[in-house]
């Protein structure tokens, strides 16, 4: 009897501690964020969703375990099994500033911590406002995994901003550890937990933020193979890079060359500059393209021919390069 009354109150004294945690505006300098350009109203949203993270507090899962360590990916991601103090010190510790912007985006990343959110952020929904905060913050890690183009024949809509075309839009993961999967992970424990009453909008939320994780799907249009014999192709590398030169303002020029391979790049700076290279053989070409296809920037192969493009970049080079390789009788498939 002793021993459940000692239960009950270790409970208790639990349960009020929880419910003393309650966050305040001293949460930003505790955790040395700078906030710019928030008003009382915008300061006040984002320490209510920070609070609601740091609440979570799951208990049952409500889908059985066998189905939970199927679609469960957020221990595997976060090092860690969700909970809400845990959440919200891995969140913080990857925020340098919060910047008010109002600019037709709802939340970006400088990919050092420097958060800039805009207007949308304000009047999304409050699971909305949380799975974008976890996003942002995973901008924050190695490099930013900054987003690919989505591929062209993209089918999915963009939910939160319904005016926005994905298509060819730099709305896409290249990797299945970057923020999409960040916040993939995050609404699948919402959702399998049943952590919000509302929870089925975590579902058709998780199934949306999967649609933009590339590796996950056949979606990549540019993954193209040809029957054609390679080394045609590669005795042909400099009537093809002149013709890419004469397009647009890019300019190739050759950077190594090996027995089996011949390399270039295109000329403008480091981040933002495609780099080419020939090979003489589909299997060499075949082992460098997979070595980079788990790169944040959009990496492609045509025919032998695989390309490393700079973030952000629309393709049109793929279609450039198709076109060229189509007009010189190659059979591509
Ligand atoms: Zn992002």
């Amino acid at each position: 009897m002793s021993k459940n009354i000692f239960i009950l109150l270790l409970i208790l004294t639990k349960t009020n501690l929880y419910a003393a945690d309650k966050l305040s505006e001293s949460i930003f300098a505790k955790n040395k964020i700078k906030v710019n350009g928030f008003n009382e109203q915008q300061k006040k949203i984002t320490i209510e969703t920070f609070q609601k993270i740091y609440n979570i507090n799951p208990q049952k899962l409500k889908v059985n375990n066998k189905i939970y360590n199927e679609y469960s990916n957020f221990e595997k991601l976060f090092q860690f099994k969700i909970n809400g103090p845990n959440l919200l010190h891995w969140m913080l510790k990857r925020m340098k500033s919060l910047n008010y912007v109002n600019t037709w985006t709802v939340a970006t990343n400088d990919g050092a911590g420097n958060i800039s959110i805009g207007d949308e952020f304000f009047i999304s929904t409050e699971l909305e406002k949380m799975y974008i905060l976890i996003h942002e913050a995973r901008h924050s890690d190695y490099g930013g995994f900054t987003h690919v183009p989505c591929p062209d024949n993209f089918p999915f809509i963009s939910v939160g901003q319904p005016e926005f075309v994905l298509k060819s839009a730099p709305g896409c993961d290249k990797t299945t550890t970057g923020s999409y999967a960040y916040q993939a992970a995050f609404l699948y424990e919402v959702f399998a937990y049943q952590l919000f009453e509302n929870y089925t909008e975590a579902g058709y939320l998780y199934n949306s933020t999967v649609s933009r994780i590339l590796p996950l799907h056949d979606y990549e249009s540019n993954k193209v193979y040809s029957d054609e014999n390679i080394s045609f192709i590669f005795n042909k590398k400099n009537e093809i890079i002149k013709k890419l030169n004469n397009f647009q303002d890019i300019y190739f020029f050759k950077i190594w060359e090996t027995e089996n391979a011949i390399a270039y790049s295109s000329e403008k700076n480091e981040g933002a500059r495609y780099t080419m290279i020939f090979y003489k053989n589909e299997k060499d070409a075949i082992i460098s393209y997979k070595a980079k296809a788990n790169r944040t920037q959009a990496v492609f192969m045509i025919a032998g021919i695989v390309v490393f493009c700079p973030y952000g970049d629309n393709k049109s080079l793929f279609k450039k390069l198709y076109s060229i390789l189509a007009g010189m009788g190659v059979a591509l498939k």
